[in-house]
């Protein structure tokens, strides 16, 4: 079935939509992007996902295409025209189109592309048996803190996980985990210490990551905010990743070892469940 597709300023079928083969977004990858997870046909965080849309385009000097209210707008648009109930909200926007030339264009417009996509995300079959992982190296650039499309590098690691029979990949820089090929990256100590790594240019800032520390912490969970390595995930009681489309998901294995028991631990259980009760409150 044909989906309504938002491309700069109009509604139309997906066929339908086109962009320049001038784009940066398509030359450059000069363009940035966020996700947003549909439940019932609510937004789960818009407002934290708007807000760090606004400081990609900040760190990167590139133009708003239009107020976050209009984005808003065309979020409700797009998820009442393709009648979703579960899913994502793509978006992108590019710095516009332009004859090819590294320096940043003068007074380009730029493309916003939104689409959505349905998907099952609240009974996801990995949520229930959790997934597993390998540690390669983090081959990305350094700023990882702006959500870019340059997904290439994160599309290799999850080939390489694939090619060794598992499911996504950890990356590893300097000895420590920066973060899953997309996702927040977490452990659980012998100790019960939710331990995931602190916020810098090293990693994305994820929206669920902030939504889960701060229940956690509600629900008096120790956090520790800080690197750890891939020993230290070998030997943890627990681990887990988290992200707008996955919410919060065990891993049981990682380079061929069981972690824990190998078995979907009570922390990231207990917390899926309360993430997923707490963001549907507050969804819009
Ligand atoms: N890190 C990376 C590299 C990601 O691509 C993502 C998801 N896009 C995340 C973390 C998780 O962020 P969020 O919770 O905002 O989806």
């Amino acid at each position: 079935m044909s989906r309504t597709v938002y491309v700069n300023r109009r509604y139309m079928p997906e066929e339908q939509a086109t962009v320049s083969i001038f784009d940066r977004g398509f030359l450059f990858a000069d363009a940035v992007y966020e996700v947003t997870s549909v439940v019932g046909g609510k937004m789960l965080d818009f407002t934290a996902h708007a807000k760090r849309l606004e400081r990609s385009l900040g760190e990167l000097d590139m133009a708003a295409p239009c107020t976050m209210d209009e984005l808003e707008q065309i979020h409700r648009q797009l998820i009442e025209r393709n009648e979703l109930d579960e899913g994502l909200v793509y978006l992108q926007v590019t710095r516009g189109a332009a004859d090819r030339d590294f320096a940043y264009p003068v007074g380009a417009t730029p493309t916003l592309v939104l689409f959505t996509q349905a998907k099952s995300i609240i009974d996801s079959p990995t949520a229930q048996t959790g997934i597993k992982v390998i540690s390669i190296p983090d081959i990305r650039w350094g700023r990882r803190d702006i959500k870019t499309v340059q997904l290439l590098a994160p599309s290799m690691g999850k080939m390489a996980a694939k090619a060794a029979g598992a499911d996504d990949a950890w990356l590893v820089e300097d000895g420590f985990v920066t973060e899953g090929t997309s996702n927040n990256a977490y452990i659980v100590t012998a100790d019960g210490t939710i331990v995931t790594r602190d916020l810098s240019n090293d990693i994305l800032h994820g929206i669920t990551r902030a939504a889960v520390l701060r229940f956690a912490a509600e629900a008096q969970m120790a956090i520790e905010e800080r690197p750890f390595t891939i020993d230290e995930a070998l030997n943890a009681k627990e681990a887990f990743f988290t992200s707008a489309s996955a919410f919060v998901c065990p891993v049981v294995q990682m380079d061929g070892q069981a972690i824990g028991d190998g078995k979907v631990g009570p922390v990231a259980k207990r917390l899926r469940e309360i993430y997923l009760e707490e963001s549907l409150k507050t969804a819009t």
